[in-house]
């Protein structure tokens, strides 16, 4: 079966874009090193192999996002998994029709995409190609473009998602399907390989999954899962070989991940911390969740990492008069940088929006987002009775250490001297248009 018009794509050089959610920069030398990954390890030595920032905050909508359209969340309007619009208290979830800058393959219709799997890309929109959303995702009649493929993916057994809810009851029965559903993403990729295309982008999530189950399984020889976790690399690996492996000389292949990982000490409730500091009050009998946010609110947090001023006339109960805006912040951001736990500051470095976004949009961005420290995982549950706690997740994601690799030798002038997930669709037009010689 062929989706496109015409069985030849346009001249020029292919893109491959391949990536791997949630593997941090120190795994693929750790496991290449030792040999788990050699296909990776052989890539590493003959490619370009850098440590990427994620966005902030670093989580796979935000970042994906960033990676698709080459935009700071100020500019493409995606600032995590919820939003509270102004003028509510409810809590939305941003999805692909909420992305507010174009994704590449939208930005080039005269090309031809296939794209497969990109997180926060629900519902699949029409595109010149063929578009399987990632997760967050509904339903599979919504994430498929054309509709002609959805008898493939079920016959695939295809799932947009792994059944995390199922760790809960079972790690065993949850490993069971992370394998089942990665292997028929994999045929998938190789279904559609087959067809005519100039771009290609696939994303394995379950390796994000994998990391916030069994991070400790990495890092612990003596843990039951770690064969597995280290089998499933081997696995991933075998898919980087193979992929290398199709990309001729002229194109150009490019594989990264959107944010890193590491071991979680603690989750950190935000909204706790906020409350118990008098910043946050619920109405009396509430139900602990958004709508109930009373008058003497002065902030709340959005999860990972968001908190936003309870402006008047922002928001329905708002009691911060836009002139106290400033040492509102303030007091806010010196409340966060006191946060210990056993000793230790949980909070690693506090933003202000205007100092790391910039665009249409910043008028939706959290007015602080704070990064933690290492091993601390922010939250912002409201019906919690804990500041800090531990949940099932032993890995959390981490902003400094996503990579990025290319098949291409390039003009160092080209790397910004910080690289970060909005630079990658930039370095890709770069390499569109380097001439043959500057290939590795
Ligand atoms: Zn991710």
């Amino acid at each position: 079966m062929t989706f496109f018009d015409k069985k030849k794509s346009k001249e020029g050089k292919k893109v491959v874009i391949f990536g791997l959610d949630g593997i941090p920069y120190d795994l693929m030398l750790n496991l290449g090193h030792k040999k788990i990954m050699p296909e990776t390890k052989k890539l590493i030595e003959k490619g370009i192999f850098m440590q990427m920032e994620s966005s902030i905050p670093e989580i796979s909508s935000v970042a994906w996002s960033s990676i698709i359209t080459g935009k700071n969340p100020g500019e493409h309007g995606i600032f995590g998994y919820t939003d509270i619009p102004p003028g509510t208290y409810r809590v939305t979830f941003p999805n692909f029709n909420s992305l507010k800058a174009p994704s590449f393959w939208h930005k080039n219709p005269d090309e031809k995409s296939i794209i497969l799997n990109v997180p926060a890309t629900f519902p699949a929109k029409p595109l010149n190609g063929v578009h399987v959303s990632g997760f967050i995702a509904l339903d599979l009649e919504r994430s498929v473009f054309p509709k002609a493929l959805i008898p493939k993916l079920i016959e695939l057994d295809y799932k947009i998602d792994v059944d995390a809810a199922m760790a809960h009851k079972s790690m065993e029965l949850f490993l069971r399907d992370l394998e089942r559903t990665f292997k028929a993403r994999i045929a998938l990729y190789r279904y559609l390989w087959e067809e005519a295309w100039d771009n290609f982008m696939f994303v394995i999530t379950e390796t994000d999954r994998l990391c916030h189950f069994l991070w400790d399984a990495y890092e612990n020889e003596n843990n039951k899962y770690h064969s597995f976790f280290l089998n499933f690399f081997h696995q991933i690996d075998e898919v980087v070989g193979e992929i290398a492996e199709k990309v001729s000389e002229e194109d150009i292949l490019v594989i990264l991940s959107d944010h890193g990982f590491e071991l979680l000490e603690s989750d950190v409730n935000l909204n706790f911390y906020l409350k118990e500091n008098g910043l946050l009050n619920l109405k009396p009998d509430s139900k602990r969740n958004f709508a109930d946010i009373d008058y003497g609110t002065k902030a709340f947090a959005l999860e990972p990492s968001r908190i936003y001023i309870n402006l008047k006339g922002k928001y329905p109960r708002g009691s911060v008069a836009e002139s106290d805006y400033k040492h509102v912040r303030e007091e806010i951001i010196m409340l966060f940088a006191e946060l210990e736990f056993k000793g230790k500051k949980a909070i690693k470095k506090i933003h202000k929006k205007e100092e790391i976004y910039q665009g249409p949009h910043i008028s939706l961005a959290p007015d602080i987002v704070l990064i933690p420290e290492k091993g601390f995982n922010l939250k912002a549950n409201l019906n919690v009775c804990e500041l800090f706690e531990k949940s099932i997740f032993t890995g959390k994601h981490t902003q400094p250490d996503a990579f990025l690799w290319l098949n291409k030798c390039l003009d160092t002038k080209i790397i910004p001297e910080k690289l970060s997930v909005a630079d990658v669709c930039k370095i890709i037009d770069k390499l569109k248009i380097q001439p043959h010689d500057n290939f590795l």
